[in-house]
């Protein structure tokens, strides 16, 4: 039986008197490889906002492993579980990937600022982070500065920094944005091994990408939800082809 694990209830999120999400209804299922797509402006990004506590909503629900976190902070809901990549350029450009990484797992463990002490936590941190590095294949990088780095890697570490947080889900916002397609495509074959514990849910224009990783996918338009189905359903969906291929 499946489990729902992140959920929204007839969510809405309004500007003014515009209605950026309406009364959307998303279920990401446990372990699921679930893709969220929509064309410019379909409103994913406040939809990820929202689900990550960035937004409060005007009205509605989101749940997280069954509990209401509607109202609760974005490191709360971090430390429920629900983690999201963020841009590693601005804060971790002049550590080395390793030390980068183990400063997530050490703020995970309650260290946070003070991360080099004790020494027996550091250890923990550091040993982490390497289990983590090896898993991405970025092992060989550890003591590179991660502003060094390829932008494709910078895209991975910041998945790395995510993993060090422990995810049950995990959200990634265009993991392949701005990545040349040679090493977008070693970037989603590293993001495919990662462990089914790990639920994710994707947001990515590279509909070739998307068809690839994703078992199930959301269609957003203009603010709501069109359908949610697999890949197979979606292509051939008259209004997603109408959306996307203008047919
Ligand atoms: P997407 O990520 O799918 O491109 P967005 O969530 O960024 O879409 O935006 C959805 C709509 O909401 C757009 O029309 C955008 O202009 C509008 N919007 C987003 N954020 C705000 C805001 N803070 N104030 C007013 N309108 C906004």
């Amino acid at each position: 039986m499946s489990t729902p694990v992140l959920q929204t209830h007839e969510l809405v999120c309004r500007f003014g008197g515009f209605v950026a999400t309406d009364h959307v209804n998303l279920c990401v299922q446990a372990g699921a490889r679930h893709a969220l797509i929509g064309p410019n402006g379909a409103g994913k990004t406040t939809l990820i906002n929202l689900l990550t506590g960035y937004l409060t909503p005007t009205e509605g629900r989101v749940t997280l492993l069954g509990e209401d976190v509607s109202a609760m902070a974005q490191w709360a809901r971090c430390r429920r579980g629900l983690v999201r990549t963020f841009q590693i350029n601005q804060l971790f450009g002049d550590m080395t990937v390793l030390e980068s990484v183990a400063l997530s797992a050490a703020e995970r463990q309650g260290l946070g600022g003070r991360w080099w002490k004790p020494l027996a936590a550091r250890g923990e941190a550091l040993d982490e982070a390497a289990a983590i590095l090896q898993r991405l294949g970025l092992l060989a990088d550890a003591y590179e500065l991660t502003r060094n780095l390829a932008y494709g890697r910078q895209r991975l570490i910041e998945i790395a920094l995510a993993l060090a947080q422990r995810p049950k889900v995990l959200l990634l916002d265009e993991p392949a944005a701005g990545v040349p397609t040679s090493e977008s495509r070693e970037l989603f074959e590293v993001i495919a091994q990662l462990p089914r514990e790990v639920t994710i849910l994707l947001i990515e224009h590279d509909m070739d990408l998307v068809f690839r990783f994703a078992e199930r996918i959301s269609v957003l338009v203009s603010g709501a939800l069109l359908l949610e189905d697999t890949p197979e359903v979606i292509a051939n969906h008259p209004r997603v082809r109408e959306v996307y291929l203008g047919e």
